[in-house]
């Protein structure tokens, strides 16, 4: 026998029945995203590498050591995007969108992909939905964008098995003033931390706050707190976000060490956890990125964004509140005798033009064995034709339900069904 190529490490294959709990979901978000008046956006998978390294942070794990590069024939060094917020600004800056609307609202859904170690909850490629609002400084777009995403848990009914933690890392000015008071104070046990975080210690102070080394967590919990570094503009804008979260029954708990790990973001940032899950247990994160648009090149615009991972969100929603799909066939065609089998394509090929879901057997298998895979895909109605029911033109139809049968003409097959099932 041939050897059997096995798929990538870290990577996933969604299966059918899975997949079944992936539209499910998508089905949600996508009404969720249209009642919150945004529109869908689809970037490309990958972008010049260029693009992850200013807009995501030569500094941020993804792009020092996660990132899928390659290069193509023209010796340009392409990147499969680790993420989709620096691939969406892109777009709208070159697609002029600002001249559209001075806010653009958008969506998006795709895969991801990032050489992390995998674990459960955690894959080299992975899903994300996602939403970014461009063009509003104000907080009400903060609290729109959270409530957004709160919406969706509603929907998948976990809403109450997920925390929100949220946090405020100010304008740059206050970013600044806590950066200097930051290292103040850990400058006296800069040789007790972690190596990452001694090389963040100039680079990026802030990232040393959620490092997951003991020793620096135990030092930070004494830090000053950002909250208390931020000027009067970025403090009123963090505390009227979080008037209307309350306005809006959206519970919340503030957490002085949640910084993120990309570089864009400035004011809010915000995380949605779920105890369901085992160390990998953010199921969404975001935050204001206000300089991120100039800093690509567009004009001087604000946003703000936030992205989920659907593999993780599918995990909590297993555990909790499983999705209710149904197999989605309405019909199955059982066929008896040599004849028949050679008629049956034509007439099911009617029911299916007529939008019916149907299907048939063409291994040529025993009517018993159709009748298990009739029941295996959870149809609700069999139709059974033999050669007589083909001279008369009928088919006995039966509901696989409530186990009743009839004999019912070709023509009025749909309808009879359709009435049935909207009934
Ligand atoms: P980030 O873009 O890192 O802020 O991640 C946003 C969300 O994407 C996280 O909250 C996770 O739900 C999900 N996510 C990030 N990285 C991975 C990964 N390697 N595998 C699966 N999901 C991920």
């Amino acid at each position: 026998m041939a050897q059997k190529v096995q798929r990538v490490k870290g990577v996933n294959d969604i299966l059918p029945l899975e997949a079944k709990q992936w539209q499910a979901l998508e089905h949600i978000v996508k009404q969720v995203m249209d009642r919150y008046a945004f529109g869908e956006i689809r970037p490309p998978i990958f972008e010049k590498t260029e693009l992850f390294a200013r807009g995501v942070g030569e500094d941020t794990d993804i792009v020092s050591k996660e990132m899928y590069s390659f290069s193509d024939m023209s010796k340009s060094s392409l990147t499969l995007r680790p993420e989709l917020t620096a691939g969406v600004v892109r777009s709208y800056i070159q697609n002029n969108l600002q001249q559209i609307s001075p806010v653009q609202k958008l969506w998006y859904e795709g895969p991801m992909f990032r050489q992390e170690r995998p674990q459960k909850g955690r894959y080299r490629q992975f899903w994300q939905f996602g939403a970014e609002a461009i063009g509003s400084p104000n907080p009400e777009q903060d609290a729109e964008m959270i409530a957004l995403f709160y919406a969706i848990l509603k929907e998948l009914g976990i809403e109450k098995s997920v925390t929100l933690k949220i946090n405020s890392i100010g304008d740059g000015e206050s970013r600044a003033l806590y950066r200097s008071a930051l290292q103040e104070f850990l400058r006296p046990h800069l040789s007790l931390l972690s190596e990452t975080s001694q090389k963040r210690f100039e680079s990026n102070p802030l990232r040393i706050l959620d490092s997951k080394a003991p020793n620096d967590k135990d030092l930070v919990k004494d830090a000053p707190k950002i909250r208390e570094c931020l000027n009067d503009a970025s403090a009123t804008h963090y505390a009227e976000v979080l008037k209307m979260l309350e306005a809006m029954d959206i519970p919340y708990v503030q957490d002085d060490l949640l910084v993120r790990g990309l570089d864009y973001y400035t004011h809010t940032i915000f995380e949605f956890t779920s105890n369901a899950l085992g160390a990998q247990d953010a199921i969404c994160g975001g935050g204001r990125y206000n300089d991120l648009i100039k800093e690509l090149g567009g004009q001087d615009v604000p946003a703000i964004g936030w992205a989920s991972g659907i593999e993780r969100l599918l995990l909590v929603v297993d555990e909790l509140q499983p999705l209710k799909t149904d197999s989605g066939l309405d019909l199955f065609l059982i066929v008896q005798g040599e004849d028949i089998r050679v008629k049956a394509p034509k007439l099911i090929h009617e029911w299916r033009s007529a939008g019916l879901n149907c299907d048939l057997d063409t291994l040529r298998r025993s009517m018993k064995a159709q009748m298990r895979e009739a029941n295996r895909q959870e149809a609700r109605y069999v139709a059974i034709l033999g050669e007589e029911e083909f001279d008369q033109g009928v088919v006995q139809l039966k509901n696989f339900e409530t186990g009743e049968q009839e004999a019912v003409s070709f023509n009025d097959v749909v309808s009879t069904i359709k009435k049935a099932l909207s009934s």
